[in-house]
């Protein structure tokens, strides 16, 4: 199946990243119209391990709790496609990725953004540049290569801490967002943004 941008990892940096894309919708934007994202995870984010108190704006809340409301909020949008698999290879170029998982999928797409933690990184694929985590306080840590914006290369990301901004949810998340945002902006053609005001009245 083939999908525009496919997200590894369904952590703070993956699911910020497919909610940004997935909110473009429903804006008078043609080229954001008909879009589908998918979300592919092995549901073994940090998230799961922390109780946050300091996520801005945020009541506290589990890591757990947080993780499911924000894949209700992706759900809303009615765009991305959710599948618990590992994947374990990525291949080809922008406009002709294909995304192979564990169970022996394969799926195609015109972005990847890789958000798999910091953890370990064995997916076999082109220009992922391994190397030490130098935000880390732990040691063994691991991120990948990027030019400063989070690109692999054309049409392949890298989101979280595994493109090395500090364990933190706002970092990781807004590395995520920040991704969406530079895809979106490559498919309208000019920088953008995806705002939204109260209603009038
Ligand atoms: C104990 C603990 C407490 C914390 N407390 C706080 C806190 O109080 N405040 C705060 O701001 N931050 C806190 N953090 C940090 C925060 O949870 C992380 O910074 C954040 O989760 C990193 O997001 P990420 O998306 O980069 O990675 P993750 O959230 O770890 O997500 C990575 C995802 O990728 C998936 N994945 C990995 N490999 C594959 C693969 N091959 N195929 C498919 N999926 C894959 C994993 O299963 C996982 O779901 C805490 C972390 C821990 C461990």
């Amino acid at each position: 199946m083939r999908y525009d941008v496919i997200i590894v990892g369904a952590g703070a940096a993956g699911l910020s990243c497919a909610l940004t894309l997935a909110s473009a919708k429903g804006r008078g934007w043609d080229w954001a119209e008909n879009r589908r994202y998918l979300v592919l995870d092995t549901d073994r984010s940090d998230m799961n391990k922390a109780l946050f108190k300091n996520v801005p704006g945020i009541e506290e809340i589990l890591g757990v709790n947080l993780l499911k409301r924000i894949k209700q909020q992706i759900k809303n949008w009615n765009s991305v496609d959710f599948l618990s698999d590992k994947v374990v290879k990525v291949k080809g170029k922008r406009g002709n990725f294909t995304v192979t998982t564990e169970k022996g999928k394969e799926f195609s797409s015109e972005f990847v953004v890789l958000a798999t933690g910091f953890h370990r990184f064995d997916i076999e694929c082109e220009g992922a540049e391994v190397v030490d985590n130098f935000r880390s306080p732990k040691p063994g840590r691991v991120m990948l290569k990027h030019d400063g914006n989070f690109k692999i290369r054309d049409g392949l990301f890298v989101a979280g801490v595994l493109a090395g901004v500090s364990s933190m949810f706002t970092t990781a998340a807004g590395t995520g967002v920040q991704v969406a945002i530079d895809i979106l902006s490559e498919w309208a053609g000019s920088p953008l943004v995806v705002h939204d005001v109260p209603p009038e009245g």
